[in-house]
C-alpha cells in the first residue's frame, strides 16, 4: 500500500511540475516567439478563461435622422469584424432607460423634447469578447417647427393711422397666434391686438410687432417686424419734403429705380412704387372719361439746372421762382413728383384744374397715394403758384390722412415752416 501511495505522491509533484511549466511561458508571453499559441499550451489545464478573448473590431455607432419629435432616429452600427454579430440596442433619453426601445429606431415623443438621445449598443460574437459602445445624439431633441414668413407692419407710421399686423400663411393651421406691439422699444401695455393706432405721442418713434405662434405639440415660434417713421428728411422717402428752404440732401441725389408708368403715354419716368401708383390711377381715371399724360417725370439736377435758366432768361428769377424750382430743391428730382395733362390749351396753366383730369386727379389722387402739391391760396406755404398739374406721390396712408383732415400742404401737415422763398 505504501508503494502504492508513493506512487500517487510521484503522480501528484509530476502533474504540479507540469503545470508549472506550463505557466512559466504563459507568465513570460511577450518572451514568447511571434505566432505561439499561448492558449494551446493551456489546452486541458483549465486556464482557458484567465486569458483575453479577440476583441470585436468595429466602429463607433452613429445616430441618424432629424432630433426631432415625431421623426424616426436610427442607429448605425457599421462594418464589423467578423461580420456576424448579435446587435443588442438599448434607447436612452436624458439619461433614462426608454423601456421596450431595443430596436434598431426610436421615433421621440413630445415627453423627450428637450433631451438628448443615446443608445447602448452591445456586439456579441463567439470566440470574441462582448463589445460595448454608446452612439450619442449631436443636440437635444426638439419639437417641430413653425413654417412660416416673417410678419409685417402694414401702414404708414403718421399720427392716427391704424397699423396692421400681417403673419402671413402658416403651416399647420390652429396655430395660437399673440401680437404684441412696441414703440420705441417699449412694450405698450394691452396693445396685443391685430391692430395698433400710431398716435401723436408716438411720433417720430419706431414700431415693433412681436408675433408668436404657439400649438400643442410644436416649437413655440416669435418673429418680428419694426417699422420706421417715414422720413421728411431722406431724399428716397416717399415722405420726403422738399421746398425752398429744404432742399434735397444730397443736392444732386438721383433715384435708382426710375421707370415709366405702364399704360401711360408719355416717356416720363418715375420711382417704381410711384409709378405702379400712376399706372393704377391712370387707369381709373381714364375708365372714368378723365384720361391724361405725363408731360414730365423724373428731372435730374442736371435738366432741373437748365429748365430753370431757361425760365429765368425768359421771365426773370423773380418770376420763375414762383412756378419753377432752382436745381436740388425741386420735387421733380425725387422721383415722386409728375405733371400731367389732358393735351388742351389749359397745360401747365390753373385752368387744368377745371379740366375733368384736373377735378378727377384732386377728388381720387389720394386713393392712390397723389396729392396735387401746391393747391390754390397756398403760395405763402409752399412758394409755388397754384399747380394742378404738379402731382406728388406720398403714399395712400398719408394722402388719405391728409384729405380726410382738410389738411393741403405737406408743410402744414408736417408741422414745417412755411417756405415762401429761398
Ligand atoms: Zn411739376
Amino acid at each position: 500500500m505504501t508503494g502504492g501511495l508513493g506512487a500517487w505522491a510521484r503522480a501528484a509533484l509530476a502533474l504540479t511540475g507540469a503545470l508549472a511549466l506550463a505557466i512559466a511561458p504563459a507568465a513570460a508571453a511577450s518572451s514568447l516567439p511571434a505566432g505561439a499559441d499561448v492558449r494551446a499550451a493551456h489546452h486541458g489545464l483549465g486556464a482557458e478563461a484567465s486569458a483575453p478573448l479577440p476583441a470585436i473590431e468595429r466602429r463607433t455607432p452613429q445616430i441618424g435622422g432629424k432630433l426631432e419629435v415625431g421623426s424616426p432616429l436610427v442607429v448605425w452600427v457599421g462594418a464589423t469584424s467578423p461580420s456576424a454579430v448579435d446587435v443588442r440596442y438599448q434607447w436612452y433619453v436624458g439619461g433614462d432607460r426608454v423601456p421596450g426601445a431595443t430596436g434598431k429606431y426610436l421615433t421621440p415623443t413630445a415627453e423627450h423634447a428637450g433631451h438628448r438621445v443615446s443608445v447602448r449598443v452591445q456586439l456579441a460574437a463567439d470566440g470574441h469578447e462582448t463589445s460595448v459602445r454608446w452612439a450619442n445624439g449631436e443636440s437635444v431633441i426638439t419639437l417641430p417647427s413653425f413654417t412660416r414668413k416673417a410678419p409685417s407692419i402694414g401702414g404708414t407710421l403718421i399720427a392716427g393711422t391704424e397699423l396692421r399686423a400681417w403673419v402671413g400663411a402658416v403651416s399647420p393651421s390652429g396655430a395660437r397666434v399673440s401680437y404684441q406691439w412696441y414703440v420705441g422699444g417699449s412694450k405698450v401695455s394691452g396693445a396685443t391686438s391685430k391692430y395698433y393706432t400710431y398716435t401723436a405721442d408716438d411720433a417720430g418713434q419706431r414700431v415693433s410687432l412681436r408675433v408668436q405662434l404657439s400649438k400643442a405639440g410644436y416649437a413655440t415660434s416669435v418673429a418680428w417686424d419694426t417699422a420706421w417713421p417715414c422720413s421728411i428728411d431722406d431724399a428716397s422717402s416717399c415722405c420726403v419734403v422738399v421746398n425752398k428752404r429744404r432742399p434735397l440732401d444730397p443736392t444732386r441725389y438721383a433715384p435708382a429705380d426710375l421707370v415709366h408708368p405702364a399704360g401711360v403715354a408719355g416717356t416720363a419716368t418715375m420711382r417704381r412704387e410711384a409709378a405702379d401708383a400712376m399706372s393704377r390711377m391712370h387707369a381709373a381715371a381714364k375708365a372714368a372719361g378723365a384720361d391724361f399724360w405725363l408731360s414730365s417725370g423724373y428731372r435730374s439736377y442736371a435738366t432741373q439746372s437748365s429748365l430753370y435758366a431757361g425760365y429765368v432768361s425768359r421771365s426773370g428769377r423773380a418770376t420763375a421762382d414762383t412756378f419753377s424750382a432752382r436745381p436740388g430743391y425741386s420735387e421733380h428730382q425725387t422721383g415722386w413728383a409728375a405733371d400731367v395733362t389732358d393735351g388742351s390749351g389749359c397745360t401747365l396753366k390753373g385752368c387744368f384744374g377745371d379740366r375733368a383730369a384736373g377735378r378727377w386727379v384732386a377728388a381720387h389722387g389720394a386713393d392712390y397715394g397723389f396729392i396735387v402739391r401746391y393747391p390754390e391760396g397756398e403760395q405763402s406755404v409752399t412758394g409755388y403758384i397754384y399747380e394742378p398739374w404738379h402731382l406728388r406721390y406720398v403714399g395712400v396712408d398719408i394722402a388719405v390722412a391728409m384729405r380726410s383732415r382738410g389738411v393741403t400742404t405737406l408743410e402744414d401737415f408736417f408741422g414745417l415752416a412755411p417756405a415762401p422763398t429761398y
